[in-house]
């Protein structure tokens, strides 16, 4: 069985389908992007993957991991980017899932978040109020976050979305570096060229379909002339 298993599902809310009788399978350190014009699915895959939402037919199922051991950086609203915590705070919080009822943390989880937040060069910042930093930064405060919940399966909603293009070049090689140290990726983009410079895989969702494949298959295939570099459909 591969890390992450996709059979046959369908996702649907209040009985009508988003995503239908979709089979995709996810080996351990591969890269995947899912890309498709806006309301294809996509944020709503990552849900069913997280365990949001559930099939209404067919399985999402794992092996080696659980599905709260799964990382996730979340899109960011604008509400979120007012949190009032530090970025120690909001980094460590990614052990939640790890501590049962325990209510404080383990020398264990203070280690991880900081080696996470070395690992991003943000170990300057834990004092600083999450509100007063930058876009690029606080995305990388989210990922060291979403680090400290992964064992071995990040999954990404737009992580580039509102950053400038120095700044989204900079946090795509980030994540190319976490998968170049064995992190399993799920990424959804509006980006093409972004993922075919860095995805193993892409998943093309459509509303009457689907592609599933590498990406040099994409390459070839006629859903690759569906999307322009914006991410809408020609
Ligand atoms: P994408 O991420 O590709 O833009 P989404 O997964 O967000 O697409 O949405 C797919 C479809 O599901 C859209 O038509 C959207 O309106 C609908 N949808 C998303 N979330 C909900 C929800 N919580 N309840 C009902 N419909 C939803």
């Amino acid at each position: 069985m591969a890390l992450v298993n996709c059979e046959n599902i369908t996702l649907s809310y209040e009985g009508r389908n988003v995503i239908s009788d979709l089979t995709f399978h996810l080996g351990k350190g591969e890269y995947l992007c899912i890309v498709g014009e806006n309301g294809s699915g996509k944020s709503t895959l990552l849900k069913g993957i997280l365990g949001f939402v559930k099939p209404s037919e067919g399985t999402i199922s794992f092996d080696g991991i659980a599905q709260n051991e799964i990382g996730y950086l979340p899109q960011q609203t604008d509400r979120q980017k007012d949190f009032p915590a530090s970025v120690s705070e909001i980094v460590i919080s990614g052990c939640l899932n790890r501590m049962g009822f325990r209510p404080f943390y383990s020398s264990k989880e203070k280690n991880l978040a900081a080696r996470n937040m070395e690992r991003l060069g943000i170990s300057s910042m834990v004092q600083k109020p999450y509100n007063e930093l930058s876009g690029g930064q606080q995305q990388r405060v989210l990922l060291a976050r979403a680090l400290c919940a992964a064992e071995s399966l990040l999954v990404l909603d737009e992580p580039v979305t509102g950053l400038d293009p120095v700044v989204t070049g900079e946090l795509y090689e980030l994540i190319r570096k976490l998968h170049q140290e064995g992190m399993t990726i799920i990424m959804v983009s509006h980006d093409v060229s972004a993922a075919l410079k860095y995805a193993d895989l892409i998943l093309h969702l459509h509303h009457n379909g689907y592609f599933f494949g590498t990406r040099r298959e994409y390459e070839q295939s006629p859903f690759c002339m569906m999307l322009k570099p914006g991410g809408d459909e020609e």
